[in-house]
């Protein structure tokens, strides 16, 4: 989609600070980052939210979990641990409307979230 940001980000006409990146997915570093660590793994294709996947997705969102394991893997995050976020929607607090699975990780988390 040509008016999605994360779309544009996949496609490098927006520059980003890549981690890792595949055919299908490409893991950067956030632009305001929450944590030491924080790192939004996208699928390159077009998926607006958690609420679109349909059941052929399965093994994509496998996939993209790995990848957001070697991107903390990658960062150094393993020994220390690290927590995986996807926000979804208004109640979620999803401010960017392309699937992406947020990476977070090099300081002690708190629970509940906010
Ligand atoms: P969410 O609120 O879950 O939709 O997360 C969107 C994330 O995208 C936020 O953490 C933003 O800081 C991040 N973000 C927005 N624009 C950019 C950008 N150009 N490059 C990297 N991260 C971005």
């Amino acid at each position: 989609m040509s008016d999605c940001l994360f779309c544009q980000i996949a496609a490098g006409t927006i520059p980003c600070d890549p981690v890792l990146q595949d055919d299908e997915f490409l893991a950067f570093r956030d632009i305001n980052p929450q944590a030491p660590a924080h790192v939004l793994v996208i699928p390159r294709r077009h998926v607006a939210a958690l609420t679109d996947l349909q059941d052929g997705d399965g093994d994509m969102m496998g996939r993209l979990a790995l990848m957001g394991v070697a991107a903390a893997r990658r960062l150094g995050l393993d020994d220390g641990g690290y927590r995986f976020v996807i926000n979804c929607g208004v109640d979620g607090c999803q401010s960017v409307p392309h699937l992406h699975l947020h990476v977070l990780g090099g300081r002690a988390m708190s629970w509940p979230p906010g």
